[in-house]
């Protein structure tokens, strides 16, 4: 479908923007164009922060109780209009419709943990000596910003969106130039959902925009999700202008596959980890450690991963430049020895001859220092390294720079402990091939996946998104007066 020209969102409405500079957006799906994007500039940032700035201060004195009734109100409209939102997402992403119907339903249940809010943010009062009190209250920052990255349209931006703002900060987002339709969208929602005009706005572009919301003086803090290049150059800059910021970045996570393990629920398993959306999550399977003699179970992997079958259980890669990337990148470890057991190059789709989709891709025999093994891939392959015991696969599990997640797969609860303690990643998975945190436990890895402290979702995004006050007050009783007598 062929949509309007993209507009950014400020103060309650779809402006255009300052230049006439734009980027096109395509579908992966087909590869047809689905619209232009605008490239904003810091003229158009300074529009977003003025309207954000004069919603603040009614917005952040609203009582929270009353502020999440538009996230109740907002949550509704997500469950209403779940279809909707997933066509469009599968539309500019390439994902499946079926995943892109999961990736509404995580930002409904994102949303709902924001409407708990009010219960998880109630501050400490004692007595702390005779007749003197001290208490604490977490006080929003301001006008905050958020920077999101192309694989998830609409659960990234939920990340943020409901948290940031219950807590009363008025948001600017920027959206990936290559997914930007989801993000309007959900402005409408929020919209209809009653949100104030100004409390959130959308300033579309690329890396000219992200440069000024973090040099913009009236920002007070930016939450970034995108590659690890990026998160050090926005962490660096934001930070280096005195804000709060947090940076999330890319990942290569490890599957350490141990020779108890349940065979069809490891395969099984390892495969959707690798090419759910394509391979294109932060928290993919991108490594598989096999430990001692797990033949048997790499056999049933290739099984598996033959019933995937692009354009119908498996969705495209974002763009033509990605799809090359990651087909040079087996092509690379096939040139150095490595053996393709199924092999997801030159695939076409009848019919959408203009997707870009890469098929599921097993290599084996991958050395821990091929650059399949090290480096985020970001497409539905995953590399098959072989060790004899689990110290030498936490070995290379530690020696990498990301740690988002990492997995162990075994029958063994001491052995899977002993893993939990020794790896080096934010987020383990026991038999379990992506481990994501369920609300209302955070989100967040560590090393080179993260820049900042805390994570971006659950309770701990409370202390990002918020300042603490303290008071400590003694009342005088022997003027037995107060302001109400
Ligand atoms: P990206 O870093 O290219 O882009 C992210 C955002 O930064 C976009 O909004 C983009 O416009 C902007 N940007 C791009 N280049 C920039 C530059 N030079 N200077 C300033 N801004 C710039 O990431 P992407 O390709 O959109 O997304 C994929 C990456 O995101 C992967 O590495 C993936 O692992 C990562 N990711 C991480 C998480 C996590 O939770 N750690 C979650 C989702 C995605």
């Amino acid at each position: 479908m062929k949509y309007n020209a993209i507009e950014n969102y400020i103060n309650g409405q779809f402006v255009a923007a300052s230049s006439a500079r734009t980027m096109e957006v395509i579908s992966p799906v087909d590869g047809n164009l689905l619209s232009t994007v605008p490239m904003s500039t810091s003229k158009d940032l300074d529009a977003a922060v003025i309207a954000a700035k004069a919603a603040f201060p009614a917005w952040s004195k609203m009582p929270i109780k009353e502020r999440v009734q538009v996230f109740f109100r907002y949550k509704t409209l997500l469950e209403k209009n779940l279809e909707e939102l997933a066509k469009l997402c599968s539309e500019e992403n390439g994902k499946t419709y079926g995943e892109a119907i999961a990736e509404i339903e995580k930002c409904i249940e994102l949303t709902e943990f924001a409407t708990s809010l009010p219960q998880l943010i109630t501050g400490e009062l004692l007595e702390v000596s005779k007749g003197v009190e001290c208490r604490t209250e977490h006080v929003p920052l301001g006008v905050v910003a958020s920077i999101v990255p192309f694989n998830f349209p609409s659960m990234v931006p939920n990340w943020t969106i409901p948290n940031a703002i219950a807590l009363g900060n008025c948001m600017i987002m920027k959206p990936s130039e290559k997914v930007p339709l989801s993000c309007g969208r959900l402005a409408q929602l929020l919209k209809e959902a009653g949100l104030p005009d100004g409390v959130f706005n959308i300033v579309h572009g690329d890396v000219e925009i992200v440069n000024a919301i973090c040099d913009h003086p009236a920002i007070e803090a930016v939450s970034f999700v995108g590659s690890t290049k990026v998160a050090k150059i926005v962490y660096q800059r934001a930070t280096s202008n005195y804000k709060r910021c947090l940076a999330l970045g890319g990942a290569k996570n490890h599957l350490m596959v141990l020779p108890d393990a349940k065979e069809d629920m490891t395969a099984a398993n390892v495969v959707a980890s690798m090419s759910g959306c394509a391979g294109q999550r932060c928290m993919a399977a991108s490594a598989m450690i096999g430990v001692g003699n797990v033949d048997a179970i790499i056999d049933k992997i290739c099984v598996e991963a033959k019933k995937i079958i692009p354009g119908e259980n498996l969705g495209a890669v974002i763009s033509k430049e990605s799809k090359e990337r990651i087909e040079k990148y087996i092509s690379e470890a096939e040139k150095d020895g490595a053996k393709i057991l199924v092999d997801g190059r030159n695939i076409k789709v009848k019919g959408k001859e203009q997707g870009t989709y890469v098929g599921p891709t097993v290599i084996d025999f991958v050395k821990p220092t091929m650059s399949v093994a090290t480096e985020e891939i970001f497409g539905p392959v995953i590399s098959i390294m072989r060790t004899n015991t689990v110290d030498e696969a936490l070995a290379i599990e530690n020696a990498n720079p990301y740690g988002n997640a990492a997995s162990v797969f075994t029958q063994n609860g001491g052995m899977a402990r002993y893993i939990i303690d020794k790896a080096s990643a934010g987020m383990i998975g026991v038999n379990v091939g992506v481990p994501v945190p369920r609300e209302p436990f955070s989100f967040g890895g560590w090393n080179e996946s993260k820049f900042g402290v805390g994570d971006i979702t659950g309770k701990s995004s409370i202390e990002f998104w918020t300042k603490l006050k303290k008071s400590t007050i003694k009342w005088n009783p022997e003027a037995g007066v107060n302001w109400m007598s």
